[in-house]
């Protein structure tokens, strides 16, 4: 039996709310800590970025979405390390012999400022998935002060992964 080689795309999206608080905390972006003048509300510990780059690698490889693997009503996932979601993914990854190729990311806010951080980010993206660091792409926008975004209501991240597959033919 032959086998051929072929590369699919998996797209996510996740938007988590953002709450003002009086003194400083810490917001988890790409699995790193960020001190932060806001709260993120959501079930895990609403790391927007891992939870859009779990959604496309299940996206590639026809897997479903993050709310079927890891549904917010059970007590388990409650202020889960979203790296969690991420490695159980890899898993299934294993699984079908999938190769994850690249990850290109957009964060979308007007707060926390990302730039200072897209290095240890990607560091702890590229620990977490073992893909090296070239195959990894942090980009950082706002929405010019537009929409839910731009008044610091909230904070978003998209994110676009190529796998390789090997299927027999
Ligand atoms: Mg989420």
């Amino acid at each position: 039996m032959s086998h051929s080689s072929i590369f699919v795309t998996g797209l996510g999206f996740d938007v988590h709310q953002l709450k003002p608080l009086n003194d400083t905390r810490e917001i988890m972006l790409c699995g790193v800590a960020i001190p932060s003048q806001y709260d993120v509300i959501a079930h895990s510990d609403g790391d927007v970025v891992l939870h859009a780059l779990t959604d496309a690698l299940l996206g590639a490889i026809g897997a479903g979405d993050i709310g079927e693997h890891f549904p917010p009503t059970e007590k388990k996932w409650k202020n889960a390390d979203s790296s969690l979601f991420l490695s159980e993914s890899l898993r299934l990854y294993e699984k079908r012999n999938a190769k994850l190729v690249n990850i290109d990311i957009t964060i979308i806010c007007e707060t926390p400022k990302i730039n200072p951080y897209k290095i240890k980010m990607k560091n702890r993206l590229s620990m977490l998935t073992e893909l090296p660091l070239h195959r990894i792409n942090i980009k950082a926008t706002t929405t010019e002060k537009l929409g839910f975004l731009g008044r610091s209501e909230g904070i978003a991240a998209q994110v676009v992964v190529s796998t390789q597959l090997i299927e027999k033919l």
